[in-house]
C-alpha cells in the first residue's frame, strides 16, 4: 500500500517489492534497475564554428561529466550526429552558409531527431527572437556567454528527461529489450556506417522452438518468465557492441558488428548450446525445457541492403526449424 511505499521512498529505497516476494518480481525489479540505473553520461554535441567557444564548452561540459564533441561545418552535422549519437544538441545560430534555425528545422524533419533536445546557444549582438527558435523546435534558449552553471543544470535536466522518456519508448515492455521500432532505427543508422566504411556484419534470426506447446503446457505467464530468461540469457552473453531485440512475440535478432558468417556462426552456436543446458527452473519450480532455433545472414555475403540480409537471415531461420529445430544455419549463396 501507499503508507508502506511512501517509508521505503523515505528510507532511501528505489524499489519497493511486496511480501511474498517471487522470483519473477524480482527479475522485474532487476532489470527495470539494469536500465534505469545504467548511468552513462550524456553526450553532448555542439553545432559551433567557434573554435574558441568549442574549447570553452568542451572545458565546461567534460568538468561536469559529460562526453562532449563539437562540428564546425553545417554540412557535416547529419554525419556527425550519425556518428556520435548525442543526446543533447547545442546549437550557435550564426553559422557559415546556414543558420541554427535552419538546421534545427532540417532535424526536426527527421524521425530520428524529432524528440532531441536542442539547445540554441547566442551571442546577445544576434539577438534573435525566442519564437522564432520555438518555431525551429529549440528546446531552450541561452546567450552567450552563458553561465556555466545554467549551462550544466539545463543540459543536465533536459538530457536526464530525453533519456528517461527515450528508455520508455524505445523498450519492450516484457523483456525490456529494444523493441522493434527503435531496433530497426538503430540497425539502420549501423548499417549505413559500416556499408560506408565496407565493414562486415552479420545479422541472426532467434525464434524460441515450440513455444506455443510452452505455453499450453506450462501456462503463458511461465511463457512470459521463458522469454525474459532468454533475453536475459542473450544480453549476458553477448558483447556491448553486439545489438539485440525483440523482434516479435518469442523472436529476437542480433546484430553483431564486423564479423563473417563462419565467426557468427561458432558465437551463436555456442549461445544456442549454453542456453540448452542452462538452468531452466521456472519461478514456480518447474523445469522447462527450452531451445531455440537461429539463423544468420551477413553483409555483404548475403544481400547489399539491410532488408535483404534480415529476409536472408529468415530463410536460415527457416531452413533451422525444417531440418528438425535446436541449431543455427547459415544463408545459402554467399558469406564472409
Ligand atoms: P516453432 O518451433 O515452429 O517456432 O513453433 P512455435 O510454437 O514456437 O511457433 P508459433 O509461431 O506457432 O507460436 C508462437 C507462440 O508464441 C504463439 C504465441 O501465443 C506465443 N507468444 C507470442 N508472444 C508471446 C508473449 O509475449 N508471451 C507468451 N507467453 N507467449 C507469446
Ligand atoms: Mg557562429
Ligand atoms: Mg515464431
Ligand atoms: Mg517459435
Amino acid at each position: 500500500g501507499v503508507p508502506e511505499r511512501a517509508e521505503g521512498i523515505r528510507a532511501g529505497s528505489d524499489a519497493f517489492l511486496p511480501k511474498p516476494v517471487n522470483s519473477d518480481a524480482i527479475q522485474e525489479t532487476l532489470q527495470n534497475f539494469k536500465s534505469a540505473n545504467q548511468e552513462v553520461p550524456a553526450r553532448i554535441l555542439a553545432m559551433e564554428d567557434d573554435d574558441m567557444q568549442n574549447a570553452l564548452l568542451k572545458n565546461i561540459l567534460e568538468g561536469a561529466g559529460f562526453i562532449f564533441d563539437s562540428c564546425t561545418e553545417p554540412e557535416e552535422l547529419l554525419d556527425m550526429l550519425d556518428s556520435f549519437n548525442p543526446d543533447l544538441l547545442i546549437m550557435d545560430l550564426k553559422l557559415p552558409r546556414y543558420n541554427g534555425f535552419e538546421l534545427a528545422r532540417v532535424l526536426r524533419q527527421n524521425n530520428c531527431y524529432l524528440t532531441m533536445p536542442i539547445l540554441f546557444l547566442t551571442s546577445s549582438s544576434q539577438e534573435a527572437s525566442y519564437i522564432e527558435s520555438l518555431k525551429a523546435g529549440s528546446d531552450d534558449f541561452l546567450a552567450k556567454p552563458a553561465n556555466p552553471q545554467i549551462l550544466i543544470d539545463s543540459i543536465r535536466y533536459r538530457t536526464k528527461r530525453y533519456l528517461q522518456i527515450r528508455a520508455l519508448t524505445d523498450q519492450d515492455g516484457l523483456t525490456h529489450m529494444l523493441n522493434r521500432a527503435s531496433l530497426m532505427r538503430q540497425f539502420e543508422s549501423i548499417f549505413s556506417r559500416t556499408a560506408r566504411y565496407r565493414e562486415a556484419l552479420s545479422i541472426t534470426m532467434i525464434d524460441i522452438d515450440h513455444f506455443k506447446t510452452i505455453n499450453d503446457t506450462y501456462g503463458h505467464q511461465a511463457g512470459d518468465w521463458v522469454l525474459r530468461s532468454l533475453s536475459n540469457f542473450l544480453q549476458e552473453a553477448l558483447r556491448k557492441s553486439d545489438i539485440i531485440g525483440r523482434y516479435g512475440g518469442e523472436e529476437f535478432i542480433l546484430l553483431l558488428p564486423q564479423i563473417g558468417a563462419e565467426d557468427s556462426l561458432r558465437v551463436v552456436d555456442r549461445i544456442r548450446q549454453d542456453f540448452e543446458r542452462g538452468e531452466k527452473a521456472s519461478p514456480t519450480g518447474e523445469i522447462i525445457p527450452v531451445t531455440f532455433s537461429a539463423g544468420i545472414a551477413t553483409y555483404p555475403g548475403h544481400g547489399s541492403s539491410l532488408d535483404e540480409i534480415i529476409f536472408a537471415a529468415n530463410g536460415a531461420l527457416y531452413e533451422s526449424k525444417r531440418t528438425g529445430r535446436n541449431k543455427v544455419s547459415l544463408a545459402k549463396n554467399g558469406g564472409e
